[in-house]
C-alpha cells in the first residue's frame, strides 16, 4: 500500500543552493524536452525525412554551454522525462491538457528523485545535498519510493517521502457511528458530539485580512511609482507574510482533520456520511465557511482512504436522503425544516430533536438498512 507523508525540512545555506539549483536544471529540462518534441513534430509534419532531435541529459551536459548541468543530481531529470512522457499520455484524458513550458516565476519549485536516499532519525540523505534536518520521522515504516523535494511560496522547504507501507489492518469491531456536516459545527455525531473547528481560525482570519489589506496597499504604491514588484522589497516580504498565514491555516486544518479521520477509524468499524456536492453547497462568502466547505471534501477522503487501510467500512448516503425531516425515534418524516430551526418536536411521537444530532442518528440508521 502506497502512502505519502510530507515534512518540512530545514536545508543549510549550502544545501539549500544546491536544492535552488535543481530546481531551476529540472525547470530547465522541462523545458528543454517539451520544445524538442514540439519542434520534431513539427518539422516530422513537413517533411517526413526529417531527422529528430534526440538529445537526452546525458548528451546535454557534454556540451560546453550546458555543463553546468553536471552540478545537480542526474536522477531528478530523468524523472522530469518520465513526468513529460506520462502527460504527454495524459493529454487527452485529464483535466490538464496539452503540458506547457514552467516559467520560472510562477511554476511549482519541485524536484523527485528515486534513487540513493536514505533515512536515520530526523535525518535524511540526499545524493549531492548531503543528510538534511526534518521537522519529524517519517510516519510510516516500508520500502521507501521516492522522495519530492519542494519549497512553498512562503519560502520554505517539504519533503515528500512515497513509502511502500506494511499493513495497517485492524482487527474488526462493532461499533458504527453516523455523521453529520453542520452549519454550526464542523460535524456532529450519532453518539451526541458536536465536534468544532471554528477556534483555530478565527484569530488567523482577523490577522489575515489585515496583512491582505496591507499588501494591497503596498501594490498601490508601487504601480503609483511605476516601479516592478520584483524589486519592491517591502511588497515582496508581505506577500511572504500573507502566504504563511495560508500556509498556518492550512496545515491547522490539515491537523485537525487528519485527527479526527483516524480518531473515528480506529474507534468504529463503520462510519455512515452524507455524500454531499460540496461544490453545490451554498456559497457563503466568509473565510469560515469556506473552510469548512472544502474541509469537508477532503475529511471525507481521508476517511475513505484509511477505512480501506484499516479494513473498515465508509458508507455514504444519498445526498437527497431527508436526514433533517425524519423523526430517530419513531421513523415518522416530521417535513422539511428551515435552517435557522435547531430543535423540533415530533408531531407523531413528541420526542424532541436537536436538529444535527438527530440527522447524524438517521444517517447512521439509513446507512445500516443500506448493510442488510
Ligand atoms: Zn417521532
Amino acid at each position: 500500500m502506497k502512502k505519502a507523508h510530507k515534512i518540512r525540512i530545514y536545508p543549510n545555506v549550502r544545501q539549500e543552493t544546491q536544492f535552488q539549483k535543481t530546481f531551476g536544471c529540472v525547470r530547465f529540462y522541462w523545458n528543454f524536452l517539451l520544445d524538442q518534441r514540439i519542434t520534431n513534430y513539427k518539422m516530422k509534419k513537413e517533411n517526413e525525412h526529417y531527422q529528430e532531435d534526440k538529445t537526452t541529459y546525458a548528451g546535454l551536459k557534454k556540451q560546453e554551454e550546458f555543463s553546468w548541468l553536471k552540478e545537480v543530481e542526474a536522477q531528478p531529470l530523468s524523472q522530469v522525462n518520465m513526468d513529460l512522457n506520462k502527460a504527454y499520455k495524459n493529454t487527452f484524458n485529464s483535466k490538464f491538457g496539452f503540458p506547457t513550458f514552467k516559467s520560472k516565476k510562477y511554476s511549482k519549485k519541485s524536484y523527485r528523485t528515486a534513487v540513493g536516499m536514505k533515512l536515520s532519525g530526523r535525518y535524511f540523505y540526499v545524493s549531492k545535498v548531503g543528510w538534511v534536518n526534518m521537522a519529524e520521522e517519517l510516519r510510516f515504516k516500508g520500502k521507501l519510493m521516492n522522495v519530492t523535494i519542494s519549497q512553498s511560496k512562503s519560502g520554505k522547504y517539504f519533503a515528500t517521502f512515497l513509502v511502500d507501507a506494511e499493513n495497517f489492518q485492524k482487527a474488526p469491531i462493532t461499533e458504527v457511528i453516523g455523521l453529520d456536516l453542520g452549519l454550526t459545527h464542523f460535524c456532529i455525531t450519532s453518539a451526541g458530539k458536536k465536534i468544532d473547528n471554528h477556534q483555530f481560525y478565527r484569530s488567523l482570519e482577523q490577522r489575515l485580512i489585515r496583512e491582505q489589506r496591507k499588501l494591497s496597499k503596498r501594490l498601490e504604491v508601487a504601480k503609483k511609482h511605476n516601479r516592478k514588484l520584483d524589486e519592491c522589497r517591502n511588497y515582496q516580504k508581505q506577500k511572504v507574510k500573507v502566504a504563511r498565514i495560508h500556509e498556518k491555516i492550512s496545515n491547522q486544518r490539515s491537523d485537525f482533520l487528519h485527527q479526527l479521520s483516524s480518531k473515528l477509524t480506529d474507534e468504529n468499524q463503520i462510519v455512515c456520511i452524507e455524500d454531499l456536492n460540496v461544490k453545490g453547497l451554498v456559497k457563503n462568502h466568509t473565510l469560515a465557511k469556506s473552510i469548512s466547505d472544502v474541509s469537508w471534501s477532503e475529511f471525507v477522503r481521508q476517511l475513505e482512504y484509511k477505512s480501506n487501510w484499516k479494513g473498515r467500512i465508509l458508507i455514504k448516503i444519498d445526498r437527497f436522503f431527508p436526514s433533517s425531516q425524519i423523526c430517530s425515534s419513531c421513523g415518522h418524516n416530521d417535513g422539511k425544516k428551515e435552517l435557522h430551526i435547531r430543535e423540533w418536536l415530533c408531531s407523531n411521537c413528541g420526542s424532541i430533536h436537536d436538529r444535527d444530532i438527530n440527522a447524524s442518528i438517521n444517517i447512521k440508521t439509513e446507512g445500516l438498512s443500506g448493510l442488510a
